[in-house]
């Protein structure tokens, strides 16, 4: 048999037993199999503000208050997402600019003990690496988290950031190289979009964050508040945006479910993407939502 129909069968198989099989049994036979369940990526905030503050941004952290996550809250939340998912590929440290946080240093261990092989990436807009000490850095190192920085048209030697990184022993890398332009949002208040077609188009469908016990599929359903609340609107967020940890055990269960649009995708562009130079927010609602 060729290795493309072998594939081909594999793959079907796959799919069939996806339909037939419950959840539970899915997850039961990956660990029997010892492949173990797995996400692919997770990030969470560490602070919701920014010291940056670029319009479009996705995360609607320049409409943010300033808010420092609790750590405890965030080690709960891996500790319930370990009970479902024995791995993680990438956990990524963001915000807002989670260099902010004066207590960042105080998730690092726990999080490299609840997910000892995962990636664990900060990913930061580089203004106050200038303003972290040695431990920082020994913690990284300690801890093997890496350093993932966007490249924003902004006074900040990346270059020379990455290199004294990578001299220090530490990961570093770009997380974007140009973010000289920025992609636009596009939400419609209405609701009208078609959800397979925002879906099928979307970037973010694989950027899974979690919060407050709850497991999003994307990054600006979880962050929606701040834009309602600075504009006084209602981008509704409902039950099907989101998975609550406490009452979805199952890893297949959930891959599964994050493989098809949820209600909030009604808000999303379905058009042709579209970019605006980079520039600093003025805090208006067209930099995030079409009229
Ligand atoms: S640096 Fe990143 S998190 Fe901060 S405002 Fe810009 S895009 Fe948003
Ligand atoms: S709501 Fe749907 S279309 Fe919008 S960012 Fe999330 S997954 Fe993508």
């Amino acid at each position: 048999m060729k290795l493309s129909t072998l594939v081909k069968v594999v793959n079907q198989f796959k799919n069939l037993s996806d339909k037939i099989l419950p959840y539970t049994f899915q997850d039961f036979l990956s660990r029997k199999l010892g492949k173990g369940t797995y996400l692919s990526q997770v990030e969470f905030h560490l602070v919701d503000h920014c010291n940056l503050n670029c319009a479009h941004c996705n995360h609607f952290t320049p409409l943010a208050d300033e808010n420092f996550c609790k750590i405890d809250d965030i080690i709960s939340d891996f500790k319930k997402l370990k009970t479902i998912f024995d791995n993680i590929g990438k956990i990524f440290i963001l915000g807002g600019e989670p260099l902010l946080h004066p207590e960042l240093l105080n998730i690092l261990e726990p999080l490299r003990t609840i997910y000892p092989k995962s990636e664990i990436i900060i990913i930061t807009n580089g203004i106050l690496l200038d303003k972290q000490n040695e431990n920082f850095f020994k913690m990284l190192k300690k801890y093997n988290i890496a350093i993932s920085m966007t490249h924003y048209p902004i006074k900040v030697d990346y270059e020379g950031w990455i290199k004294k990184l990578d001299e220090m022993g530490i990961k570093a890398y770009y997380f974007s190289l140009d973010r000289n332009k920025m992609r636009k949002q596009n939400l419609n208040l209405e609701g009208k979009s078609d959800k397979n077609k925002a879906f099928s188009m979307c970037i973010e469908k694989r950027c899974h964050f979690i919060r407050d016990g709850k497991l999003y599929i994307c990054t600006p359903i979880p962050n929606i508040c701040f834009l309602n609340k600075y504009f006084n609107v209602n981008f509704e967020v409902t039950k099907n945006d989101y998975i609550d940890l406490n009452k979805i055990k199952s890893a297949s269960k959930i891959n599964s479910m994050f493989k098809k649009p949820v209600n909030f995708c009604k808000y999303c562009n379905d058009k042709e993407i579209e970019f605006d130079t980079y520039k600093i927010s003025k805090k208006e609602i067209n930099e995030w939502v079409k009229s």
